[in-house]
């Protein structure tokens, strides 16, 4: 895990900065990376222990819109066009490649239907809103913060697929990629007091990861 973040922060750091840090958390990184951690209301969700590690700062990075999509790319002159990498059906913003394009549009339904989210939140960032705002337990809250977490960290890694190896990865894989991790992740870390009903939401949850 250590060894991702640092892989992923390598372009936010200079070596220097790298180098001096010991032991690495994501924290720590963000704090490094803006001085601060306060003024997000949505920091107790995003790091739970329940959201993968290395999924947290990517939500934290969209959520500041501060993913280096291809739109910024094409702005500063590093990309020759803007199109979205996935669907070269738009320009690649953050909102496009996140909310808009059909290919998160369908991860994000398949998501959707496996954790029982209303079929009506069309995007992660109203999905997002909607979790915080709506009368399920604190330990379902988190579990679906680290849904969307997952669902962001894997479209951004298959937009990245898409520009190192001209590849997208299916929908079905994507899906299960982000299924498999959570269950795993929940199971791993689950705290011990969870009361029956939510151990069996998590037991179908479970037994509805897509093969
Ligand atoms: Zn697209």
């Amino acid at each position: 895990m250590v060894c991702e973040i640092k892989e992923e922060l390598k372009g936010l750091l200079s070596q220097n900065q790298l180098e001096q840090m010991e032991e690495y958390s994501v924290k720590d990184m963000v704090k490094l990376y803006t001085g601060s951690v306060e003024n997000v209301g949505w920091d107790k969700f995003v790091w739970n222990r329940l959201t993968v590690p290395k999924h947290r700062f990517f939500v934290w990075l969209t959520m500041n819109n501060r993913l280096q999509t291809t739109s910024i790319w094409h702005k500063i002159g590093i990309a020759s066009s803007a199109s979205c990498l996935i669907c070269d059906d738009d320009e690649e913003t953050q909102t496009h490649l996140l909310f808009e394009c059909k290919y998160s549009s369908a991860v994000f339904r398949q998501v959707k239907r496996w954790c029982e989210l209303p079929d009506n939140l069309t995007n992660i960032n109203i999905a997002l809103r909607w979790i915080a705002r709506s009368r399920k337990s604190c330990f379902q809250k988190k579990v679906l913060f680290a849904i969307m977490g997952a669902m962001i960290y894997h479209i951004w890694g298959s937009r990245n697929e898409a520009y190192w190896n001209q590849k997208v990865i299916t929908i079905h894989r994507i899906v299960n990629t982000i299924q498999k991790e959570i269950v795993e992740r929940l199971y791993r870390v689950m705290p011990k007091k969870v009361g029956t009903a939510r151990k069996m939401w998590l037991r179908r949850l479970a037994h509805q990861v897509c093969n």
